[in-house]
């Protein structure tokens, strides 16, 4: 029995249950798509709402239910949905949340594919779309107005790890117009670190394949909050709009994930504390983006916010392009790749990857130097993902 006092620890591992008739340890798998009525009168009842049951799977299904229940629970939401990437966890949140004339207010500093959502797919469809730099308050309130509908945002944001002040962003859209739903990207501190809803937000989004599942075999995502909006996506935005469903298989393998995310964390954020302190101090270096870091400007808001500073670093090399890139390609231990959340640490270069197609111009604009590398701390042991670096970083010294 899993109780509200219960700690984190406990309620990863226990929250949810998925019917089980056999009494298994870890949850079955439910791989089917559709789910057999006792008669007709049965389906009909179903479908009118007025018997609790399964129906379809793309409607509902006990594992992803169970991993459902397992997030609400880690957020403190009343409600959450299982999606099949991150990006179906927002687009299904954003198209169940505006009509053609409403307004959404957004951090100029986005995830790419939710930057691309907002600036090309909404505003296809006519929704208005204001980005502005949200870690000035005075930029949200010239950015608000009657049609507004959503306030959006990630804090750390990605790639340059800005950290944003859920509590003040939320009291300010609340005051201006109570019923505007502001929406936290929370994939990179996960409910361990940093829980928006308790800070004023209204629904927090996922990208579960980073830490949530944590060990790089799964793309899913989840929408979580009030019962209200999450039936809402999932009655309207996930079944009707974007269809985005989350698989028995996946969900089963999420479920695994989710009971040691604590530990994982307290690990990834260990190493990355040691790792950042090392750059901090090495010649090859300019710049450490760490929200651990005192020098690091988000450093006090982010210390408010989140239990620690979480799993990712940003730093720019002295270094040009070619010879950023030449150094990352020699890493032995790290992996170079996008993603993030995993047990390896993943570098990331975006000059020559993620924005390799923008213009030196452009990429000043977004704040990313040539030199820039992302992060992505994993769990290896921290000597060897240190020595790995100083092999590499130490001749551009
Ligand atoms: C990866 C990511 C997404 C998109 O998630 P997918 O699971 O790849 O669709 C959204 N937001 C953030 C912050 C991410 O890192």
């Amino acid at each position: 029995m899993i109780h509200k006092s219960m700690g984190f620890a406990t309620r990863q591992i226990h929250a949810g249950k998925a019917e089980n008739s056999a009494g298994a340890l870890c949850a079955p798998i439910y791989q089917t798509s559709t789910f057999e009525f006792a008669s007709v009168e049965q389906g009909g009842a179903r479908f009118a709402g007025k018997e609790e049951g399964y129906i379809y799977s793309r409607l509902g299904n006990p594992t992803t239910a169970l991993v459902e229940a397992k997030l609400a629970n880690l957020e403190g939401a009343e409600d959450a949905l299982a999606a099949a990437s991150g990006m179906g966890a927002i687009s299904t949140a954003l198209w169940s949340s505006v009509s053609a004339g409403d307004e959404i207010v957004a951090d100029e500093t986005l995830y790419g594919c939710t930057y691309s959502l907002l600036e090309h797919g909404m505003r296809q469809f006519g929704v208005k779309v204001t980005l502005t730099d949200l870690s000035r308050v005075e930029n949200l309130k010239k950015a608000l107005t009657d049609k507004t509908k959503v306030v959006y945002f990630e804090t750390p944001c990605n790639p340059t790890m800005k950290i944003l002040n859920i509590a003040l962003i939320a009291k300010t859209a609340h005051d201006f117009k109570s019923d505007i739903r502001v929406i936290v990207d929370n994939t990179f501190c996960t409910p361990y670190l940093q829980r928006p809803l308790s800070l004023g937000a209204n629904a927090v989004v996922h990208s579960a394949t980073k830490y949530l599942n944590g060990h790089g075999d799964v793309i899913a995502g989840f929408i979580a909050g009030d019962k209200d909006f999450v039936g809402r996506c999932r009655m309207f935005g996930l079944k009707d709009l974007t269809g985005a469903v989350l698989s028995p298989f996946d969900a089963f393998l999420l479920a695994r994930g989710l009971k040691t995310l604590d530990i994982r964390m307290e690990r990834h954020c260990a190493n990355a504390k040691k790792l950042a302190a090392f750059f901090e101090n090495h010649p090859a270096v300019s710049k450490v983006c760490y929200p651990g870091l005192a020098s690091f400007e988000g450093h006090e808001t982010a210390a408010e916010q989140m239990r620690l500073p979480g799993g990712m670093i940003s730093l720019e090399l002295k270094a040009d392009k070619a010879a950023a890139a030449a150094a990352l390609n020699k890493l032995e231990l790290c992996t170079v790749a996008v993603s993030l959340g995993d047990a390896e640490t993943l570098v990331e270069h975006p000059a020559t990857m993620t924005h390799s197609t923008y213009s030196a111009e452009e990429l000043k604009a977004a704040g990313i130097s040539e030199g820039l590398v992302r992060i992505s701390v994993g769990l290896e042991d921290p000597e060897d993902i240190i020595a790995d670096f100083k092999a590499v970083l130490d001749p551009l010294a």
